[in-house]
């Protein structure tokens, strides 16, 4: 339960885990809806932009003294909805609590998920999940990549960048990582296959450390920060490089609304695209990112890092951990296991 709108860096204490509350474990009848349990929840950065008292988002704010939602794997226990049974497993916009009572609608993304041997369950929301659709529809569709490329990805380490670099590796690019401690730099090049990673907290010129990376420059720039690596990264890149806009986690507890960017004017003379993109226009290739990245998946050639922790009560600490990136890897919250 959100306690109140939060001002800058979100704390555990800005949320509050109510336990103890009993209810009828059924859909009502003539209802349409249909009763879930939770069993694992997904921390994402776009929660934060929901805990402030601010309108004009794609998503509209949590309600202070409610519980707030997010995406999350589900298994259905009872329904008055003809489409869900009990047993199904779905994925979508689920409460943050043990049991939810859904009813169907455009919004909630729910998709019911197909079990697949050799496929941890929890990986449906990250890796088969958002984040993962997220690295994938933003690659091939905003980032338009070349064989040869040389690509940067910031937040490489996390849900989203680790299969980005992932991903252009196997399309035959130079990769480059940034990460903000020395065991993610370690991950991207010792497990994630990452041609070379960086710790940006301890870079006193971000500038000159694409240059040192990038002598040539910078095709693609995959940007899951803001700030001042996206006002570094414009600096380096190449002639019609492009930059996908993902994420911009690093503005996400600033008050003020600069966005610290003071080169801008170098993607005129270099013909530089930058595009802005939301995961949920692309859901019409979800089917062929699922048969391509579970081919991956299958084959070994990819991996994927989880950040599980266990129990409901935890919650807060793991989402708020983005922030501070104390997450390594895909942050999940395990409800319930089954
Ligand atoms: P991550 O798993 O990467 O977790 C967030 C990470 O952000 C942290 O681990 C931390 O890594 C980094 N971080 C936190 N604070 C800062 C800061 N001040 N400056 C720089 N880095 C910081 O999250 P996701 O992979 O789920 O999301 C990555 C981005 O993608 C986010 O910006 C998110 O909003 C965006 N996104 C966009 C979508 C879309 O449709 N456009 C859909 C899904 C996600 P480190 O230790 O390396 O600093």
């Amino acid at each position: 339960i959100l306690k109140k709108y939060v001002d800058g860096i979100p704390t555990e204490t800005d949320l509050v885990v109510k336990l103890g509350e009993t209810i009828e474990l059924k859909a009502p009848k003539g209802s349409s809806c249909f009763l879930v349990k939770n069993l694992y929840l997904s921390c994402d950065p776009y929660m934060r932009g929901r805990m402030r008292d601010f309108h004009g988002s794609y998503l509209p704010p949590f309600v202070p003294g409610q519980r707030i939602e997010g995406f999350g794997l589900a298994r259905v226990i009872d329904s008055d909805d003809a489409n869900y049974k009990s047993g199904d497993i779905i994925s979508g916009i689920t409460g943050w609590e043990e049991y939810s009572l859904l009813r169907s609608s455009n919004e909630l993304q729910l998709r019911k998920i197909q079990l697949d041997d050799g496929i941890p369950l929890s990986y449906h929301l990250g890796l088969f999940g958002m984040a993962g659709f997220t690295a994938y529809a933003g690659f091939y569709e905003i980032c338009s990549p070349k064989k040869g490329e040389s690509v940067l990805v910031s937040a490489a380490s996390g849900a989203v960048g680790q299969l980005v670099g992932q991903l252009a590796k196997l399309h035959g690019c130079y990769v480059v990582g940034s990460a903000g401690s020395e065991q993610k730099v370690d991950l991207l090049k010792d497990k994630l296959g990452f041609d070379e990673a960086f710790n940006y907290k301890e870079q006193t010129d971000l500038d000159a450390a694409l240059k040192r990376y990038f002598p040539e420059g910078i095709n693609i720039y995959f940007d899951n920060v803001g700030g001042s690596m996206l006002d570094a990264a414009l600096l380096n890149m190449k002639v019609r490089g492009r930059i996908a806009l993902c994420g911009m986690v690093s503005l996400q507890s600033l008050s003020s609304s600069s966005q610290g960017i003071n080169n801008l004017y170098n993607a005129i003379p270099k013909r530089v695209r930058l595009e802005g993109f939301l995961q949920s226009d692309y859901l019409h290739i979800f089917p062929q990112f699922l048969e391509h990245v579970k081919g991956y998946y299958k084959e070994g050639k990819i991996v994927y890092i989880e950040d599980m922790c266990e129990g409901l009560e935890l919650a807060p600490a793991a989402l708020v951990g983005l922030f501070s990136g104390k997450n390594i890897g895909k942050q999940v919250v395990c409800v319930a296991k089954e």
